[in-house]
């Protein structure tokens, strides 16, 4: 395989440090993260950030089906070529933003009925934008692979009680099971980024197993009690775009059985379901 470097300087072509390509250069590294999402010939896959088809060409040698998404117009030509070299012939390559990419209507127009899987190495500037925008297509996503800088990686994984424990940490496990499938290091991506990266499977769930009534509110209780997470949760939530009261958040907090004085990074995801309720009731 031509490494990054000589593929990119062939096209007349350098990395785009606002676009965070930082492109895997190990081909050992691709196939070892591929094999480890276990992936089967039943997948359709879709790739977001596809680059220069790093990952796209021995995921295409296992799936079904890959729809490579990547933003650069420059390099759509590349990898269109690369993947023509390698006999890539079931993966499609679409010049699009992830952030404007609607997953529902992508499979409804395209007949896709199984629910897909999602694979990337993350630019780390949409990372936390993209899980959103996953834990919330997740009826058509059945899980994603996705390689993160290892920082937060360990926030997504955090247990309560540790100060990495984040709004998104919560969001996820409420919805999903995730694990931490490996560890790769900095120097195998060219440019060679700061930090080494780690790469997670994020499972998403049927059904929840606590189910909450209105997910839209849950979602903006748990991203107000986070907006100010140095503060004590009754004035965290008083200060957020939820506006309620200092008084009414305590009492909420205090039905839910939740001290109001804790902070939000100590809640578990149980504790979060009653906290909403609780908050629900006074909103009607
Ligand atoms: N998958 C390739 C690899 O592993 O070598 C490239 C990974 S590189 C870290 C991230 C890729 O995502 C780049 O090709 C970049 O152009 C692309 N990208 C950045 N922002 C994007 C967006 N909003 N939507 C889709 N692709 C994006």
């Amino acid at each position: 395989m031509t490494s990054p470097k000589t593929l990119l300087r062939t096209w007349n072509l350098r990395p785009r440090q606002q676009l965070g390509q930082n492109f895997l250069s190990d081909p050992s590294t691709a196939q070892m993260i591929v094999n480890r999402a276990e992936l089967s010939p039943e997948d359709t896959v879709v790739e977001i950030g596809a680059g220069l088809g790093a990952l796209t060409i021995p995921t295409g040698q296992v799936v079904r089906q890959v729809y490579a998404l990547e933003t650069d117009g420059h390099l759509i030509d590349l990898l269109r070529t690369e993947l023509a070299t390698h006999n890539i012939t079931n993966a499609e390559v679409i010049k699009q933003d992830v952030l404007r990419f609607d997953f529902e209507t992508f499979a409804r127009e395209r007949g896709i009925t199984d629910r897909l899987v999602v694979m990337s190495n993350l630019p780390y500037n949409i990372s936390s934008q993209v899980l959103v925008q996953l834990v919330k297509s997740r009826h058509i996503v059945s899980r994603a692979i996705i390689m993160f800088q290892k920082e937060l990686a360990r926030r997504l994984v955090a247990e309560p009680g540790n100060r990495d424990y984040s709004r998104l940490t919560v969001m996820l496990r409420y919805c999903s099971e995730i694990r931490t499938l490996a560890t790769v290091r900095a120097s195998m991506f060219y440019p060679k980024p700061k930090v080494d990266s780690e790469i997670l499977e994020v499972r998403f769930r049927e059904r929840p197993e606590h189910p909450v009534a209105d997910e839209e509110f849950f979602f903006k209780v748990i991203k107000g009690a986070f907006g100010q997470r140095r503060k004590t949760l009754r004035n965290a939530l008083s200060g957020s775009e939820l506006q309620v009261s200092p008084d009414l958040a305590r009492q909420s907090l205090e039905a839910a059985d939740i001290d109001p004085v804790r902070r939000a990074e100590t809640l578990t995801v149980p504790e979060f379901i009653a906290l909403t309720e609780q908050l629900a009731l006074i909103r009607e």
